[in-house]
């Protein structure tokens, strides 16, 4: 099995989730299907991951964006979770995003 490994736990064993595909919902919302990555479980399931809040000022903003900055409880949280096992948002953000298996 491969795809990208969110943080986020099955729900009903435990285990990892993989997200397996993607569709764009608008410039700031996605729906992600994930799947359970124990072979024994296998549930699958829909997600919606939204930008809620700038951590820094962008270079190129986008004018029809309108996003709050985040506040220092936030930044201090983010930096905290940040690991290199977590999904790359980036990736996880571009238009038309599909994860293979
Ligand atoms: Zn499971």
């Amino acid at each position: 099995m491969s795809g990208s490994v969110y943080k986020h736990q099955c729900p009903d064993c435990g285990h990892a989730v993989r997200v397996r595909n993607s569709t764009g919902l608008s410039a700031l919302v996605r729906a992600c299907y994930l799947q359970c990555s124990n072979l024994g479980c296998g549930a699958t399931f829909k997600a919606t991951y939204e930008i809620t809040h700038r951590l820094s000022p962008p270079a190129t903003p986008n004018p029809s964006i309108h996003l709050p900055m985040a506040d220092w409880a936030m930044l201090r949280s983010a930096s905290r979770e940040t690991t290199d096992n977590q999904l790359d948002f980036d990736e996880l953000l571009q238009p038309n995003h599909s994860v293979q298996s």
